[in-house]
């Protein structure tokens, strides 16, 4: 392996951990676009402290037609928001930035009502925004199922469910714990990862690739449905 600081070097399994937008498998697997479904939705997150009102352990949620933003409250006083919006468009230049970002979120959210006006206020002296798509990695048994050569991939690099599942750090385990287990078999073994394993977090996956690709669809639709009223 060659590496942009340090020297080359040799190694007999190399695994691909680094999350959605995986460098490994682009380098190794072939283009993002060839595996990834957007699922027409942007996200950003940041975190404040001391901000009021608070509620422990409640998921507070504010939907109207296309975005929604929900506040929850974390340790140590502090107070993290989840924007979440429907935007046709994949990538845009403008958002390529803190500052285009927070614009678009300024214009998306900024006539929004109850705590919104609040909630930008607080995102004006973040440094630190969470923005991306909302997407899916979708590799199927023609792909080689994560593994080429002595190459594999684990998580989100393999089988992203998107964040909105809620899932994604459990389903990035199951495989994490049979590569382990294998470990100190043999090199082929070891790649394969155990057959089981593998199959019934494929059926998971499937499971919650479907679920997951479904909700998204109310916050994309461009009216009211009946059951944002029952919800709110
Ligand atoms: C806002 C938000 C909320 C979420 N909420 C939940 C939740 O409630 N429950 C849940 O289960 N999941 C949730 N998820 C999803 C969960 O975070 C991911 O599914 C999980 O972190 C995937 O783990 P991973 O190790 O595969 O990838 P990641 O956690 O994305 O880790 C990849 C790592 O690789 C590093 N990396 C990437 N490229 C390179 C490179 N070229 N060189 C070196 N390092 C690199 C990154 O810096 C990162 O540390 C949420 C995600 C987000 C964004």
């Amino acid at each position: 392996m060659t590496f942009e600081h340090g020297p080359e070097r040799e190694f007999d399994l190399v695994v691909g951990a680094d999350g959605l937008h995986s460098r490994v498998r682009e380098l190794v697997f072939g283009p993002q676009n060839r595996f990834e479904k957007y699922l027409a939705l942007k996200v950003a997150a940041f975190e404040v402290e001391g901000y009021r009102p608070r509620d422990e352990l409640i998921y507070v949620m504010y939907t109207e037609v296309r975005q929604q933003v929900a506040r929850f409250a974390m340790r140590g006083d502090r107070t993290m928001f989840l924007f979440t919006f429907a935007d046709a468009e994949a990538d845009s230049t403008d958002t390529k930035t803190i500052r285009g970002q927070k614009a678009l979120l300024r214009e998306r959210f900024g006539a929004s009502g109850w705590e919104c006006p609040q909630i930008l206020d607080a995102l004006k002296s973040c440094n630190d925004l969470y923005f991306d798509r909302v997407s899916q990695i979708r590799m199927d048994a023609e792909d080689g199922l994560w593994t080429r050569g002595r190459v594999a991939l684990i998580g989100d690099a393999a089988f992203c469910v998107s964040l909105l599942a809620g899932q994604g750090s459990a389903l990035a385990m199951a495989p994490l714990m049979s590569l382990l287990v294998n470990f100190t078999k043999p090199m082929v073994i070891t790649l394969r990862l155990s057959s089981d394993i593998r199959r019934s977090s494929r059926r998971l996956l499937r499971q919650s690739r479907k679920l997951h690709s479904a909700w998204p669809a109310s916050l994309r639709r461009n009216r009211e449905c009946r059951w944002s009223y029952v919800i709110r």
